[in-house]
């Protein structure tokens, strides 16, 4: 968490007065749940695949499908954890519905995937202060890679759904460094694309243990932002 002791009105204006005082060459920048609020969207993106699947004969309420959602969730993530592919929304929709048929269905499986970015993207919205945040380092000259779990062609949409794609120098997906973190090869892949040392950079995230623990181990300064 930031001390206290300055007057802020978001968690970016606390972090980027942070970022003035201490004058690092780069900042490494989480993305889900740092530059918005990941809740709403998920929460959204479940809402329309649940009417693509009732649309298509489905008769599974949304509470039992969010259910067997988080089911095939775990089951992905038993044989995928740590990897990029363990935050697989495809890889659960196939689960599901094999749960379901008995069979893979690609056709809706597909589909489902499609639905549920769709209405994930469409939630989305900027935290308070972020845009302003990353103009601000803009502004100090001070470099950024967004870090980040996942595949890379989700975040990119996202980031450019958000309207970030010309505030961000670089982006590194754990798709990208093998691993999700706290693992060090998708932070050190981020300081290569750099060219800096852990010393010359500060991390920002939302998790204390996937990215503050990630970063310290590496000797990285890190900040955990106050949601
Ligand atoms: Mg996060």
């Amino acid at each position: 968490m930031m001390s206290d002791g300055f007057s802020h009105s978001n968690a970016f204006a606390a972090v980027a007065d942070e970022i003035a005082r201490s004058a690092p060459k780069g900042v490494l920048l989480d993305l889900d749940d740092t530059l918005y609020a990941y809740g709403p969207c998920h929460a959204a993106g479940l809402r329309r695949c649940h009417e693509r699947f009732t649309a298509a004969g489905g008769t599974l309420s949304h509470e039992s499908f969010c259910d067997h959602y988080g089911a095939a969730r775990e089951r992905v993530k038993e044989t995928t954890r740590g990897q990029a592919a363990s935050h697989s929304r495809l890889l659960y929709f196939q689960r599901l519905l094999e749960g379901l048929g008995g069979r893979t269905d690609i056709g809706l499986t597909l589909e489902l995937e499609t639905a549920y970015w769709g209405g994930f993207i469409c939630a989305i919205e900027l935290r308070p202060g972020a845009r302003e945040f990353l103009e601000t380092l803009r502004r100090l000259g001070i470099h950024t890679a967004i870090v980040t779990d996942l595949t890379a062609r989700i975040q990119l949409e996202k980031l450019d759904r958000m309207g970030l794609a010309k505030l961000v120098d670089f982006v590194v997906s754990s798709e990208e460094a093998g691993a999700d973190k706290p693992a060090p090869a998708i932070f050190l892949l981020a300081l290569q694309k750099l060219g800096m040392k852990p010393d010359e950079v500060v991390l920002i995230g939302d998790d204390a243990d996937r990215d503050g623990r990630g970063g310290t181990d590496l000797g990285i300064r890190t900040v955990i932002i106050d949601k």
